[in-house]
């Protein structure tokens, strides 16, 4: 799939915040692809063969897909059919829309686009196991919209529609939002500006969230400048109430230091100079040169060389399902290994700590 080298959906939002951002990342060299976004790439076309009527068996088996994939796409047509219980629903999925001379070299990729009575419906599949994304204000579900508006052959979706809703399909969460046309209109022209200031030599450059997956973070003036102030910062001079804003620019260093491995990384094996830096052989691990012969050598050994391991939740649902026979459901607990911190936006429920609490109410009783 081709993306604009300016802006597209999934960087709408940086470019909006920061749209010095266009020029840096045009710098930097095409991102290697990783199993994440191979994963949501194969998830996508499985959606795309679902709708367009095959079997979700056929299509587990074509694609040799995991119990916890193919429980994604189980709960992805759930959603749809929430969506469209009648299933009325007109849609075309996997189109390119584009704002033509409005804004040349602007375009994307929409998911599925759709009239159900008087309203629009975009749609965006999301197969990651980030954070819930929401979809009030999602800048990626208002780019695809507007931009749906300015395709040509989109126009029987919006013809005489008098609303529209953007939703974000990502197992376990369907986060839905109905917008007007002028809110639309509206992002259409802040896009439409970002863009002009975008293309100035002068654009300015802002640090915030949308610098997650920003790749232009190892060369970023910004960010540099932001890693030099948290590296002179001594943690014990942070105040308590700093320690959130802490955590946060935390996030954001890690984002920066993995991005700056893997352009290291890429480089040196270009051979491409990274000074003070080289490649050297990951740590070896030891293996049987041939399995069958090691396997004997142990039997002769006297050493059963095979162990017997109880199958896992998740493989053992696989190979019920593919048997045909009952999956013990009653006999699986999900267990926690323990607490995380997480920010407030997280979809999880705190955890409650009832001995903390149990203590300062007693403190308050004496
Ligand atoms: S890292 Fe952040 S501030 Fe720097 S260019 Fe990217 S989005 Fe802009």
């Amino acid at each position: 799939m081709q993306h604009s080298k300016i802006v597209g959906g999934s960087t709408a939002k940086r470019v909006l915040a920061c749209p010095g951002s266009v020029a840096l990342v045009a710098k930097m060299p095409p991102q290697p692809s990783s199993k994440y976004a191979e994963e949501g790439t194969m998830l996508h076309a499985c959606m795309e063969e679902l709708l367009a009527d095959s079997d979700l068996g056929d299509v587990i088996a074509k694609h040799a897909l995991t119990s916890e994939q193919a429980e994604k796409l189980e709960y992805a047509l759930q959603a749809l059919d929430e969506i469209d219980p009648d299933q009325k629903m007109v849609f075309n999925q996997e189109v390119e829309v584009s704002f033509g001379d409005a804004l040349p070299d602007v375009f994307g990729n929409v998911d599925l686009i759709g009239r159900l009575g008087d309203r629009v419906i975009v749609l965006d599949w999301k197969f990651g196991d980030g954070v819930a994304v929401e979809a009030e204000e999602n800048p990626q579900g208002l780019f695809y919209t507007a931009a749906a508006m300015h395709t040509p052959s989109l126009a029987w979706a919006f013809n005489g529609a008098t609303e529209i809703e953007i939703v974000i399909v990502q197992p376990p969460y369907t986060r839905r939002w109905v917008t007007t046309f002028e809110r639309v209109s509206g992002f259409f022209t802040d896009l439409k500006r970002a863009v002009a200031i975008a293309l100035r030599p002068d654009a300015p450059l802002a640090i915030g969230d949308h610098c997650r997956w920003c790749t232009a973070k190892p060369i970023c003036p910004q960010m540099n400048g932001a890693v030099d102030r948290a590296v002179h910062t001594a943690l014990k001079d942070i105040p308590d109430e700093a320690l959130g804003q802490a955590l946060t620019l935390a996030a954001k260093l890690e984002d920066f230091i993995a991005d700056a491995r893997a352009l290291a990384q890429a480089r040196l094996e270009k051979g491409l100079p990274v000074p003070g830096w080289k490649l050297v052989p990951k740590r070896a691990v030891r293996q049987w040169a041939d399995e069958g012969k090691a396997a004997a050598a142990l039997r002769a050994a006297g050493v059963d060389p095979y162990k017997q391991e109880l199958l896992s939740p998740a493989q053992a649902e696989k190979v019920t399902k593919k048997a045909g026979v009952p999956f013990p459901t009653e006999q699986v607990v999900a267990v926690s290994s323990g607490n995380t911190i997480a920010a407030e936006s997280d979809p999880r429920q705190a955890v409650v700590v009832i001995g903390e609490q149990l203590k300062a109410a007693l403190s308050k009783v004496k």
